[in-house]
């Protein structure tokens, strides 16, 4: 049986109470160790909702009339960015979807997030799909886990939930396809690239495969943002997150390892998190220039979707499930 560990955020909600803001007088929620600043409520929120829409900007990642298709577990980033992308169509005319892939687990937090997006969704008017991963593969998580053995939940996972989000997101007639990886998201991707010695999926990270009719493009608005902003936000505009109980694989694997070295790192040397993050988008930006064809994907012989090998991660699952 796997053990179940908790992923709480550490809030630092133990500010001092007299502590005032660093732009006003009101009175502190939050303390941002990399900008050594103080922020109160209505400063916080700017400050999140700027950063937000910067990097939709930067990226040009939502256009005018697209439909976009968010990947909605129910989670704590997800929901959060869920009401920001709803946020966003006050600002830009735009359709907004979730998609919601039911792993299967059989474990409360499952049953919650599940019904979280579906709330959030009807409460938002957004239309919401939900699938079952055991009627697109055949399989619930836990039996795929149990199926391949692995040792690492998470990769299999991953594959999956990547390549089931991007059949359904097409289907539904996505231009984009939102996922709500965050700042430490990146940072640890990164660095597991790194360790892994894997470059072309390193730079292959956050690159939008434009003009490839297979692939719903990724975006990533929460790209910036550390996860603890995006709970503190979502907390504070009253969002149902829960803040407990994870996956049960989470705390599987290289990447709850390399989560707890980013963590580390960032307490340590508050500012790690965006220096990798920029020093990674440098780099990208470098071999981008210089590598163009190297940056092209090729397609799966199975199936014919993207992929970086002959045959498509995705695949390999599905042989090694039968
Ligand atoms: Fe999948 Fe890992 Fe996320 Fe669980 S924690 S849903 S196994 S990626
Ligand atoms: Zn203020
Ligand atoms: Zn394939």
């Amino acid at each position: 049986m796997v053990e179940k560990k908790t992923c709480e955020v550490d809030l630092g909600l133990d500010i001092p109470k007299d502590k005032k803001c660093s732009r006003c007088s009101g009175s502190a929620v939050i303390h941002l160790p990399y900008a050594n600043k103080y922020m109160c409520r209505k400063h916080f929120y700017s400050h999140v909702e700027k950063k937000f829409l910067d990097t939709v900007r930067e990226f040009r990642m939502v256009k005018k009339n697209e439909t976009v298709a968010l990947g909605l577990s129910g989670g704590k980033d997800s929901t959060t960015l869920l009401y920001m992308l709803h946020k966003l169509k006050l600002k830009l005319p735009y359709k907004l979807i979730a998609i919601t892939l039911d792993l299967g687990l059989e474990c409360d937090y499952n049953k919650k997030i599940l019904d979280i997006a579906g709330e959030q969704c009807k409460k938002l008017e957004i239309p919401h799909h939900i699938f079952k991963l055991k009627e697109d593969i055949g399989y619930t998580l836990e039996e795929l886990v149990e199926k391949t053995k692995t040792r690492n939940p998470c990769s299999e996972c991953g594959v999956a939930k990547r390549y089931i989000l991007n059949k359904h997101a097409k289907e539904l007639g996505a231009d984009k396809l939102a996922i709500a990886h965050n700042l430490n998201d990146t940072a640890q991707t990164v660095l597991m690239n790194i360790l892994r010695n894997e470059p072309m999926r390193l730079f292959r990270y956050n690159e939008p495969l434009l003009d490839d009719s297979k692939f719903v493009t990724r975006i990533k608005p929460f790209l910036k943002l550390p996860e603890r902003e995006i709970v503190m936000y979502g907390k504070l505009k009253g969002l149902p997150l829960l803040d407990k109980k994870c996956c049960p694989y989470s705390t599987y694997a290289f990447r709850s390892y390399v989560r707890e070295e980013v963590e580390n790192l960032e307490e340590k040397y508050p500012g790690s998190m965006f220096k990798i993050l920029n020093s990674f988008l440098s780099m990208q930006k470098i071999f981008k220039e210089n590598n163009k064809e190297e940056m092209k994907m090729t397609y799966c012989k199975k199936c014919g979707e993207p992929s970086g090998a002959e045959i498509c991660k995705f695949c390999s699952l599905l042989e090694r499930l039968s």
